[in-house]
């Protein structure tokens, strides 16, 4: 335990008979009332498993969307219980509200095992807004906190750092297991690999400041790339790059040139399209020869097969953002290699940010890969050394 050796968690307290307040993140998109995507469910029943088994009352709490503090139907929390209901195949109750008289008699009325899914807890505006009156009435229902809503934890609001103050609280299995994994980072097996992509340099300067000193390789790829080409001199013509990212780039670029034990590689070759970039109008090219209004979408063959031999050696490696413009076919060729070849390095390897995660599902090895963070925001976070409220609020180990 690397992550949060200083907090508790559900294997260090006794749970039998326990009323269990567990708030985890079930933001998930539900189309004409079936879910879509059920990751985050899968990812929290083992946590739901072992409070079941340890004779618990389980009362889940989520949000849902962005109702702004009112009763939205179709961001109703019905489906996900249902959903919940299906996965785990035991009933899982719903109530119509989060907090109030239904709800406390719901929850009095639970028997060990048995669980409890509340209304969509940003329904009230006392949620986003902290209200400690409302986290108050949260706290009524339940003797116990868990928290697992990793997705969620770099919010300060009323169920994930109110609730907290009123009753012992402790970190789910899936919690335990982001903050290991992305908090081990701090202390990295070597040699650490860093790969860094997504649109802007502004958004991911913050992550290299904070790992760039413990790594010996960084691979730079995306529109973050074309940054660092542009501070280099060469023309990226109509590429995405970041002119305030400049400053930054230099200061990385320094910081690579001053320690013997840090490589840093920028794409030697780009796909680059024209326009609309559609069939006709996409070239491979070296990066010194992007031709005049055609843009980077993706880097090139030559600089996956020198990122590979590069990252190659790695024991650790994370990566944080897409190398190319990896929503559109066939800019997702540099991503998709990527996840490939993390997946078959014999390193512990960490994904972080939303949309690398949705390329390495993309590329389907998620199997073969140490650890994919459930949590966009929160994941970032921890990469730039950030501290979480959500984890803050629980009780000290
Ligand atoms: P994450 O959510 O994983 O942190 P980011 O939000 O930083 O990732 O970046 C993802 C976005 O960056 C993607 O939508 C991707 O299309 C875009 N992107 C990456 N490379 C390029 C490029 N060369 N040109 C345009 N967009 C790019
Ligand atoms: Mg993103």
């Amino acid at each position: 335990m690397n992550g949060a050796p200083h907090k508790r968690s559900i294997r260090d307290i006794d749970l039998t008979g326990r009323r269990v307040f567990l708030r985890v993140d079930y933001n998930v998109q539900v189309d004409d009332g079936r879910v879509i995507d059920d990751m985050r469910l899968r990812e929290s029943l083992p946590t739901i498993a072992y409070l079941r088994e340890a004779g618990a009352r389980i009362i889940l709490c989520s949000h849902r969307g962005r109702p702004r503090g009112q009763v939205v139907e179709n961001l109703r929390n019905v489906p996900v219980a249902t959903h919940l209901s299906r996965l785990i195949e035991t009933p899982v109750r719903s109530v119509g509200d989060c907090i109030g008289p239904e709800a406390e008699a719901a929850a009095a009325g639970l028997e060990p095992g048995e669980l409890l899914m509340l209304e969509n807890v940003r329904f009230h505006p006392g949620e986003e807004e902290n209200d400690p009156a409302f986290a108050q009435q949260l706290s009524k229902l339940a003797e116990v906190y868990v928290s697992d809503a990793f997705g969620t934890a770099h919010r300060a609001h009323a169920s994930i750092v109110g609730v907290p103050e009123y009753l012992p609280a402790v970190a789910g299995l899936l919690l335990e297991r982001e903050l290991d994994a992305l908090g081990g980072l701090t202390e990295p097996e070597s040699p650490f690999g860093i790969v860094i992509g997504g649109a802007k340099v502004s958004d991911k300067i913050a992550i290299l400041r904070h790992l760039a000193g413990k790594a010996e390789v960084i691979c730079v790829g995306g529109g973050v790339a074309n940054t660092f080409l542009a501070e280099q001199g060469f023309d990226v013509a109509d590429s995405l790059w970041d002119r305030d990212g400049l400053d930054a780039a230099r200061d990385v670029l320094a910081q690579a040139a001053d320690r013997r034990d840090l490589r840093l590689y920028l794409p030697v070759d780009a796909v680059v399209g024209f326009g609309a970039a559609d069939a006709g109008h996409i070239r491979k090219v070296p990066v010194d020869s992007v031709p005049p209004d055609w843009r980077i979408l993706d880097i090139g063959p030559a600089t996956v097969e020198l990122f590979r031999t590069a990252l190659h050696p790695m024991r650790t490696v994370v990566w944080n953002g897409p190398l190319g413009l990896f929503e559109r076919e066939p800019f997702d060729y540099g991503s998709l290699a990527m996840a490939e070849m993390l997946a078959d390095l014999d390193a512990q390897v960490v994904i972080g940010g939303g949309e690398t995660a949705a390329a390495v599902h993309r590329a389907g090895i998620e199997d073969r890969i140490s650890h994919i963070s459930t949590g966009g925001g929160a994941s970032l976070a921890m990469l730039q050394g950030r501290a979480l409220p959500a984890v803050d609020a629980l009780d000290d180990a």
